[in-house]
């Protein structure tokens, strides 16, 4: 039976966003380690991506780190906890993959979007089996299941794929349908 010891979090480096995206990346955070998850993230200390692994580390969740040379600064690397420094963005996307066994987007910008859909095209070409969950309280991801509807009703991609989009309202709820969709894959 597939395990998921794990998870990948994808989510924003802005810190201008309202509060309630922080509480959320910090609720997160402490429920992975709650259920004895390891966080495997960008490495950055900055916006909700800071936010969730500072509250998994303060929870007693191991937390891993991937973050580009060129990004220490800019992202402001979280060295509290286990990280590695790659030379590039996709030795980092690719690092934080083969770390991982399932994956959380939480809101984030144009960087989030673009990993979720990386990893989501993987999965199109039957090059992982691994499942993904979209989190917020707010139907922040709402535009982006409109136009996975949208692609699917007009058969770009096939019916099946929407099992393997979960959108959860909270993180209790992500977690469990990660390990619901692993069994189901595996
Ligand atoms: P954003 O959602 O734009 O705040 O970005 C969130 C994270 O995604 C940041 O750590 C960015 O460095 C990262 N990111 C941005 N573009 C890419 C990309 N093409 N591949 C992988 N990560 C990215």
């Amino acid at each position: 039976m597939s395990k998921i010891m794990s998870v990948c979090v994808y989510c924003g480096s802005s810190n201008d966003v309202e509060p309630g995206y922080i509480l959320l990346a910090k609720e997160l955070g402490r429920k992975l380690a709650e259920n004895g998850i390891r966080m495997v993230y960008g490495g950055g200390g900055v916006g909700l991506m800071g936010a969730c692994a500072a509250a998994a580390n303060d929870a007693g969740g191991d937390v891993l780190g991937i973050i580009p040379r060129f990004l220490l600064q800019k992202e402001q690397i979280f060295e509290a906890v286990e990280h590695r420094i790659v030379e590039d963005m996709h030795t980092r996307k690719q690092m934080m993959f083969d770390e991982s066994d399932a994956f959380i987007v939480l809101p984030g910008g144009i960087g989030t979007l673009e990993e979720a859909v990386e990893i989501l095209s993987w999965a199109r070409l039957s090059l992982h089996a691994k499942p993904m969950a979209f989190l917020d309280e707010d139907g922040f991801w709402d535009p982006f299941f409109e136009l996975m509807d949208h692609i699917i009703d007009g058969k770009f991609t096939p019916e099946n794929f929407r099992a393997l989009l979960i959108h959860a309202d909270t993180p209790e709820m992500a977690i469990t349908a990660l390990k619901d969709n692993a069994v189901m894959l595996g």
